[in-house]
């Protein structure tokens, strides 16, 4: 059986994926770096994508998710 995973990431306050380096209270600490205002948790099997201010939140409603795969078939990718 396949190991489902899911990729969450600090994205900034415009939506773009945050890769800078922040303090341990989560300040950042580069000058081009506007600060974290969420977590995305996006996956690479399928569309899902989840957003929240709480990693927490995050892994239960991804959990979730994980947990419908399980029951019902993944439906096929359609294009976008
Ligand atoms: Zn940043
Ligand atoms: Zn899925």
């Amino acid at each position: 059986m396949a190991r489902i995973t899911a990729t969450i990431s600090p994205v900034h306050a415009d939506g773009t994926v945050c890769t800078h380096k922040v303090t341990a209270t989560g300040k950042p600490k580069e000058a081009d770096c506007t600060g974290r205002a969420a977590y995305r948790a996006t996956r690479s099997a399928c569309t899902w994508t989840d957003q929240s201010q709480v990693t927490a939140a995050l892994e239960d409603d991804r959990n979730q998710h994980l947990r419908s795969h399980l029951t019902i078939p993944a439906p096929i990718a359609v294009s976008a």
